[in-house]
């Protein structure tokens, strides 16, 4: 077996086959294993953003009786720290390969056929035959067109390093990304702007969701531009200068740093399916059925180069699934919910189908939320805004969806998406008893709720 990346898809892919008896070849360009998310992504940004969040909720005391005055950011120090969090990981990986006998070579892969890879590094090339082969090569940044090159305009791996903080920020994409970002570098005290191109932030999400973070988002940056066009980014010697076209932009602003965070491309075209009778689409992406096989059995693509969501857990499920296939299981990849989480203050997070989704394939659903500013536990962590939502497939009552949005929604959202695979409805989650006071608690009322049993609210009579 041969693995093509060892980011979350790729090393998890790596160790179940080598768990099931398989002999393994993992092969990563970088020197360091797990891809993106540990090195330049997942990882470090949760580090920086729960930098963060210790100085906000420093500051949220202030006016409670705790003053710890204006935070000192001893940049280099901070970073040095993530790093150690993030070599942690990375190294942790090395053992763990060595423990299964998985060998990891250095070194871009290419196949040259449907049975071998071509594998260079250093300007030397290994050939390597295999009898399965797994692609987990991943996706990149995407980079606007015309924008110079300087090193100021940065993608998320730039904005993860930062050798000194910048004095203003533009960050162009109020998605994921982007607006994970925004709350570290304003949160750390830059002057951050950010401007989306759709008509809201996180278009994907639920606006219910989105509407305690857009509007702690407007706290902390100076503007958030929304239904706005980026026309131009010139670099000067001092400064970037961003022209932009939208209702409540001005025609142009002068930068220090700019972050372009407007989604991410798959690495399809760099591993010469070609050659293999891989078939990859104009985008980069590569087809898979259930099995993550593609349209050659015996080779597998798994993660941010097989379509959306590109998250790293459905990567390293994908891993698995296709590990298993390769070595005789039968298995399949057919999870009905994927979380998203964004990781700002507040987190917001979903599972299953959205309102929004609902509504646009006419699924009939019921819904049940919960405020936050009813719950104890909320207030008392100086929180009185949140929201948890389940919905119920109107015909079965089956919980379909959920969403949540606070400090910690993205591990509430675990529990519904426990639900939502074991087919639970209101009652199993209403009457499993919750922990009081806590903030999974605003789970079940969610779900008392929508039965009409809820006390904690006054809510008119259900049918
Ligand atoms: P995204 O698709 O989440 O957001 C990109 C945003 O940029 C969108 O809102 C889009 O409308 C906007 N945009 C596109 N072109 C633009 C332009 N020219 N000007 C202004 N706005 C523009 O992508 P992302 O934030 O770059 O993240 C990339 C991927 O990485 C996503 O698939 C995401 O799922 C994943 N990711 C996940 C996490 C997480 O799970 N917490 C964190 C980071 C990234």
């Amino acid at each position: 077996m041969i693995v093509l990346g060892a980011g979350p898809g790729g090393y998890t892919a790596a160790f179940r086959a080598a768990d099931l008896g398989l002999d393994v070849v993992l092969v990563e360009r970088y020197p360091a294993l797990g891809g993106v998310c540990l090195n330049v992504g997942c990882i470090p940004s949760k580090a920086l953003l729960h930098a963060a969040k210790v100085v906000d909720d420093a500051a949220v005391m202030a006016d409670k009786g705790i003053l710890f005055g204006k935070p000192e950011i001893e940049l280099d120090k901070l970073m040095s720290w993530k790093t150690s969090v993030v070599e942690r990981l990375t190294g942790g990986l090395v053992g763990l390969a060595k423990k299964r006998k998985v060998r990891v070579l250095q070194g871009t892969a290419r196949f040259e056929d449907a049975h071998r890879v071509a594998i260079e590094h250093g300007g030397e090339t290994q050939h390597l035959s295999f009898a399965h082969a797994i692609v987990a090569a991943g996706s990149e940044a995407v980079m606007l067109p015309d924008v110079p090159e300087d090193e100021r305009i940065v993608t998320s791996t730039g904005a993860l390093s930062p050798t000194a903080l910048p004095d203003s920020l533009l960050v162009i994409g109020g998605g994921i990304i982007g607006l994970e970002m925004a709350n570290v570098y304003a949160s750390l005290g830059c002057k951050v702007d950010v401007v989306e191109m759709t008509p809201d932030l996180i278009p994907g999400a639920d606006r219910d969701l989105v509407k305690p973070l857009a509007r702690r988002m407007a706290q902390r940056c100076r503007h958030l531009w929304t239904s706005t066009k980026v026309t131009g980014v010139k670099a000067n010697p001092k400064s970037l200068t961003v022209s932009f076209e939208g209702k409540d932009a001005p025609d142009s602003e002068r930068y220090d740093r700019v972050l372009v965070a407007v989604g991410r491309r798959p690495n399809g075209g760099r591993i010469g399916a070609d050659a293999a009778g891989v078939a990859v689409d104009e985008r980069g992406f590569i087809a898979v059925d259930a099995q993550c096989r593609t349209n050659v059995g015996h080779i597998f693509a798994i993660g941010d180069i097989t379509g959306e969501p590109q998250l790293a857990h459905r990567a390293s499920h994908m891993g698995k699934v296709a590990a298993e296939v390769a070595a005789g299981h039968k298995a399949g990849f057919d999870a009905i919910g994927i979380p998203s989480v964004v990781y700002t203050d507040p987190e917001v997070a979903w599972v299953g189908v959205t309102e929004k989704q609902a509504k646009a394939d006419g699924i009939a659903v019921e819904k049940g939320s919960f405020p936050w500013a009813a719950s104890g536990r909320a207030l008392g962590m100086g929180v009185d805004e949140g929201l948890t939502k389940i919905l119920f497939d109107g015909e079965t009552g089956r919980v379909v969806g959920a969403g949540a949005v606070g400090p910690g929604a993205g591990e509430l959202i675990a529990e519904l998406g426990l639900a939502i695979e074991m087919g639970a409805d209101a009652e199993d989650i209403a009457l499993t008893v919750h922990a009081h006071p806590t903030l999974s608690e605003t789970v079940g009322m969610a779900a008392e709720a929508s039965l009409g049993t809820l006390t904690d609210l006054y809510l008119p009579k259900r049918g």
